[in-house]
């Protein structure tokens, strides 16, 4: 086992993808065929989850936050 890599790096040749080739789609199970060696290996993306971002639509204009951050002035106002 090679624990979590920072990198896409191949095991064989140890040629790392650069990052806009490299696989990043959450619980994605990808072989990839290394274009060094030519050999095939498995990626599967490791994220930190760090819990839950809410979001909620004001009663008084319909906007949703946006990033937890309100986007209107309503409650100010009111
Ligand atoms: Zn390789
Ligand atoms: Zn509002």
């Amino acid at each position: 086992m090679y624990g979590v890599m920072k990198g896409q790096i191949c095991p064989y040749c140890k040629h790392e993808v650069e990052n806009y080739e490299s696989v990043w789609d959450f619980e994605a199970e990808e072989e990839v065929e290394c274009d060094h060696c030519n050999k095939v290996y498995v990626v599967k993306p490791q994220y930190k989850f760090e819990g839950w971002l809410i979001e909620e639509q004001c009663e008084g204009c319909g906007e949703w936050t946006e990033d937890g951050m309100k986007l209107c002035d309503c409650e100010e106002e009111g």
